[in-house]
């Protein structure tokens, strides 16, 4: 019971359905889910891919998804969003731009996958600075386009080379904490890692600290999902880690839940 109290209040923002290529959830089973764990609701925040050559490119048919959103809440009462996680690139910007205009997402993740023409999780197995990274973070929460920026320190994920990052790229962190302030996006706290078998979230207290004492406040908090039993794993892990921190955590925007 105490635990469902303590998320009675909390959205997990960052969850995945068969709308995404790469998930297997569906938005039926992810619902049920948030209820069982005591969840207020959930923003679905399926994968949005600009780039022609990804394999998840032109799989998000924004019509069948809300419809399937729509049903999902109903049949299980659920309070539920719509957004999508966006992947960002730089050079391609204006691309993301026109998508989001498209489709109006209530809520909108902003996430970078890519360095060059090469995914992240293989990029970062062979690369010898974040440098590349952090330049398209930074680029990302400049833009402006989100209101939340996805799982900072993801590399953390595939290698445990750069586990004292937030002391080497220290300049680096910095102007991304500018922009996320100046711009008003808030970073996700990702707990995704969590069931990976990393004992902190992405990012986790070293980078939150940074945030808070330049000045930052709240966060996103988001489950990553993708399987059935997912949406939600974390959370109260994650919740517990930001209030320690002194920030709190941010409800979805109002206009998620119109659509
Ligand atoms: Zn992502
Ligand atoms: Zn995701």
């Amino acid at each position: 019971m105490a635990e469902e109290k303590t998320l009675s209040l909390i959205y997990d923002c960052h969850v995945h359905t068969i709308h995404s290529c790469d998930a297997e959830n569906t938005p039926v089973s992810a619902c049920r889910d948030a209820r069982d764990r005591g969840l207020a609701g959930l923003v679905f925040t399926d994968h949005l891919e600009t780039r022609p050559s990804d394999l998840c490119y032109g799989h998000f048919k924004p019509a069948d998804a809300t419809r399937d959103y729509r049903l999902a809440s109903e049949e299980t009462g659920l309070r539920v969003g719509y957004g999508l996680e966006i992947t960002y690139c730089s050079e391609s910007a204006n691309e993301v731009k026109k998508s989001i205009a498209d489709l109006s997402p209530g809520f909108r993740i902003g996430a970078v996958h890519y360095i060059g023409n090469d995914l992240i999780d293989e990029w970062f197995k062979t690369a010898d600075s974040l440098e590349p990274y952090f330049a398209e973070v930074l680029s990302c929460a400049s833009s402006g386009l989100f209101h939340c920026l996805a799982h900072l320190d993801y590399f953390n994920k595939i290698t445990d080379r750069f586990r004292d990052y937030s002391a080497g790229y220290r300049p680096f962190l910095d102007e991304i904490i500018e922009a996320l302030l100046d711009t008003g996006t808030l970073p996700e706290v990702n707990t995704s890692s969590l069931r990976r078998g990393l004992r902190v979230t992405m990012p986790g207290p070293d980078f939150l600290e940074l945030f808070r004492d330049s000045g930052g406040r709240k966060v996103y908090l988001g489950s990553d999902a993708h399987r059935p039993g997912e949406v939600g794993h974390g959370l109260e892990t994650g919740l517990e880690m930001i209030r320690d921190l002194g920030l709190s955590v941010q409800g979805p925007p109002e206009e998620c839940f119109g659509f």
